[in-house]
């Protein structure tokens, strides 16, 4: 009967949609406790707060990737074999790694006739220049009750000028 039952449940899980299905093999199982399964990409963040909750432990990290945490003893081997050895051996490999002066030697060189130093100087903004010229109403910041009404009027006998000017 059981026999029967498992195969139903397989053949039910067989036909649910791919896309319902966790995606196996995106997780893997963590160093330092079975039952933690978790996403390959959050590893390394689980295995700082894991490590934290297994004290004593004799376990070490790989020379070539932190997220691979093994038995001391296991090391020696692992490191023989680690799959992020040949990453470390292609940039230790002169054949295949080329030194920084290599590199520069390739470099395309595009010549350009522009000569930004040419380019005509840009003038200095002048706020005082730019208000005297330009119709906008100041009002003095500071200054007696006097200075200021003084200034009001310059101001407005300005900006009547500058009015005419432009109706001409
Ligand atoms: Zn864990
Ligand atoms: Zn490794």
């Amino acid at each position: 009967m059981s026999r029967k039952g498992d195969a139903d449940n397989s053949s039910i899980y067989s036909l649910a949609d791919d896309k319902l299905k966790p995606d196996y093999k995106n997780f893997v199982v963590c160093p330092y406790d079975k039952h933690h399964v978790v996403l390959a990409c959050r590893l390394a963040t689980h295995l700082v707060k894991c490590s934290a909750n297994h004290p004593g432990n004799r376990m070490v990290r790989c020379p070539f990737n932190s997220t691979h945490v093994l038995q001391a003893s296991f090391l020696s081997t692992h490191v023989l074999t680690c799959p992020n050895l040949k990453d470390l051996m292609h940039f230790t490999n002169k054949e295949t790694f080329r030194s920084p002066d290599q590199m520069a030697g390739r470099v395309e060189y595009i010549y350009c006739q522009e000569n930004w130093n040419d380019e005509p100087e840009t003038k200095v903004y002048d706020p005082q220049e730019h208000c005297s010229k330009n119709i906008l109403l100041r009002s003095l910041v500071g200054g007696t009750p006097s200075q200021r009404k003084e200034f009001r009027e310059t101001e407005r006998k300005k900006f009547k000028e500058l009015m005419e000017c432009n109706e001409l």
